[in-house]
Parts: structure tokens; C-alpha cells; sequence
């Protein structure tokens, strides 16, 4: 087996003018297995709060040497090589994990969500980000998100309440909410609760900052909403301090490594009585279409990080009656495009 990888950069459609964010581009790096006459497809994506670069991606890949694998159903045995290789370098793990699982799904010739026994029917609805902005341009992106079922709010500024109630003269459908640990007081952030939870919010991610771990298990204690960990939260070893802390976990494959893990954090997360969500960062379908393999196993889906972009260069999952559904195609189902 080889590995090839090259950089891409991802152009965003959004750039919200009250977040006061002049990003309009992500880096990304994609990634190709080849065995035989068979070709695996992967990606890491670097929001550069995530300290991962291009740089320091294709570094980590070169380090790899994959000619002693012969067999892909080894996967498990080729993540551990991959992730004892170095700590960190999350979204670059993932990069191979997703390819390994599309190469070894194309072997097969079956989908993955097909190996795990898992059906994308049954996948809860995705929901579609409104970002902090402008009264009018919450209005104009609410009514956008006709085909959704459930929108996601980015909260944590003083415009909360605003951003809210503007979406509300919209549309009744249900909302979550995402603070990015925007709240710092927990009677503040109780309030808060108390008022989505009239505003028919769903549940809250990462209301709190991730150090503030007492004031935290405290909220949730007493919140009328279930509570997700999305900074809190990266890997499996990170169960057990979430556990009764938050009431859910958000995986995301660029922060659990990929699939291989994300499959194991599941599994345990349910025996602990965790919610589950699946997000995402901003990706091509590659990356998507990768997670969509086992969204039937989570509670909450958030997989909206290939609207973001004008250049997708791979056709994959499609929103389908508000899910996510993969391409019936063999691997993570994606076409590669450019
Ligand atoms: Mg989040």
C-alpha cells in the first residue's frame, strides 16, 4: 500500500461580518491510498484554532510507510502503527483513516455503513449553521434553511438573544445551539438554559469554557436541556472526564483520529449513558461522506461543513428529507471530481 497526500485550500461561502472574522479560506490536506488497481480517498481539515498546519500534515504523513501492510482488514492494526507514530496530529490520522476505510470498503466492494451493519435511513435529521451576523442576514440565511429540520445557532456573544429571537420570526423549527464556551458565569449560563428551552432549543454545546470543569458539571446538573462537549472532548481516553460533567459528546473524525475511533467512542459513550453528535469541521464530502457511514448511531447530526464551501472537489452524501445519506457506492462512497 501507498500513500500519496497534497494540499487544497477550501474557499468559504460565508464569512460573518459580527463574528468579525475576515477567514475566507480553510487548508486542508487530501489523501490517496493506492493498493492494486484500487485507490482510497482521505482528508484533514485545519481550522487554524486546531494548531494543526499543511506543513505540519504532510510531515506527519511523510513519516509514514505503509509497504509492510498487505491486507486493508487489518485497519485497527494500521491505526494503532499510524497513531503510536506521534501524539497530536489528529486531523492528520484521520486523513489516513478515512482513505483505509475507503480503500478497504472498494476492496470489498460494499459501502461501509454496510461492514458495520449500520442503515443511513436511520440517521437523525442534520441540522444547517446560522452564524453570529447581522439581523438581516440571520433572517435571509433562516429562510435559506427551507430544507432542514433543525437549525444550529453559533451563540456566546451579547447578541444571543437577538440572533434567537430574529430566527423565531422566521421559522418554529426546532434549533440547537453552539456558545463555544462563550458563557462564563454558570447562573448566567443557567439563565440562559432557562430561555433557550422557551425558545424550543434542543440542547446546548460547550455553553461553558473547557477549564471551568466544576461550574460546568454544575450546569448541566441543573440544566433543563442536555448539554454536549465539543472542546471538552477530542478522544476516547477523555470519557471518563465527560462523563458526568456534560450529557452528551460532539465526535468529530478530525479530533478522534478518524472512523476506527470514532466507531470504539460510540460504543463506550452509550454503555455510559452519553448523548451522541457527530460534527464536523469545514470539509469537502471526502471528510462528510466519511462520517455520514455512521451517523444511524448518533442522537444529533451536524454535518454541513461541504455547504460551506464553492469548491467540493468530491461528489459523496446528499441531504436527503433533512439527513445526510452516503452514496450507495462501495468505501466512504465519494466520487473525486477535480
Ligand atoms: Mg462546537
Amino acid at each position: 500500500m501507498q500513500l500519496v497526500c497534497y494540499p487544497y485550500t477550501l474557499q468559504l461561502k460565508n464569512v460573518f461580518t459580527l463574528a468579525n472574522s475576515s477567514r475566507t479560506v480553510t487548508p486542508v490536506i487530501l489523501t490517496e491510498i493506492h493498493h492494486g488497481d484500487f485507490t482510497g480517498y482521505g482528508e484533514a481539515s485545519l481550522p487554524p484554532y486546531l494548531g494543526e498546519t499543511q506543513e505540519s500534515v504532510m510531515k506527519f504523513l511523510q513519516r509514514i510507510d505503509l509497504s509492510g501492510f498487505s491486507s486493508t482488514t487489518l485497519i485497527g492494526e494500521i491505526m494503532r502503527y499510524v497513531d503510536g507514530i506521534d501524539v497530536g496530529n489528529t486531523a492528520a490520522k484521520a486523513s489516513v483513516d478515512i482513505a483505509i476505510h475507503d480503500l478497504a470498503g472498494k476492496i470489498k466492494g460494499k459501502p461501509c455503513y454496510e461492514l458495520w451493519g449500520l442503515n443511513p435511513e436511520e440517521a437523525p435529521a442534520t441540522s444547517f449553521t446560522i452564524g453570529i451576523d447581522s439581523p438581516e442576514a440571520v433572517r435571509k440565511k433562516a429562510e435559506e434553511a427551507s430544507a432542514y429540520s433543525m437549525i444550529k445557532v453559533k451563540l456566546g456573544k451579547e447578541t444571543d438573544k437577538m440572533m434567537i429571537e430574529t430566527i423565531r420570526s422566521v421559522t418554529d423549527k426546532p434549533i440547537c445551539v453552539d456558545v463555544n464556551q462563550g458563557w462564563t458565569d454558570k447562573y448566567f449560563a443557567l439563565d440562559m438554559l432557562h430561555w433557550c428551552k422557551s425558545q424550543n432549543v434542543v440542547f446546548v454545546e460547550q455553553p461553558m469554557p473547557a477549564e471551568q470543569c466544576h461550574d460546568m458539571a454544575w450546569l448541566t446538573a441543573h440544566s433543563p436541556i442536555p448539554t454536549i462537549a465539543d472542546e471538552s472532548f477530542q478522544r476516547i481516553g477523555d470519557l471518563a472526564a465527560v462523563k458526568d460533567v456534560f450529557s452528551g459528546i460532539n465526535i468529530k473524525l478530525m479530533k478522534c483520529t478518524g472512523l476506527n475511533e470514532a466507531v470504539k467512542i460510540i460504543d463506550r459513550a452509550k454503555k455510559m449513558n452519553l448523548k451522541i453528535m457527530l460534527g464536523c469541521m469545514t470539509e469537502t464530502s471526502c471528510a462528510i461522506s466519511a462520517a455520514s457511514q455512521i451517523a444511524s448511531s448518533a442522537d444529533y447530526i451536524d454535518l454541513d461543513g461541504n455547504l460551506l464551501i464553492t469548491n467540493d472537489c468530491f461528489k459523496g452524501a446528499k441531504v436527503q428529507s433533512g439527513k445526510v445519506i452516503p452514496a450507495a457506492l462501495p468505501g466512504i462512497g465519494v466520487i473525486k471530481c477535480c
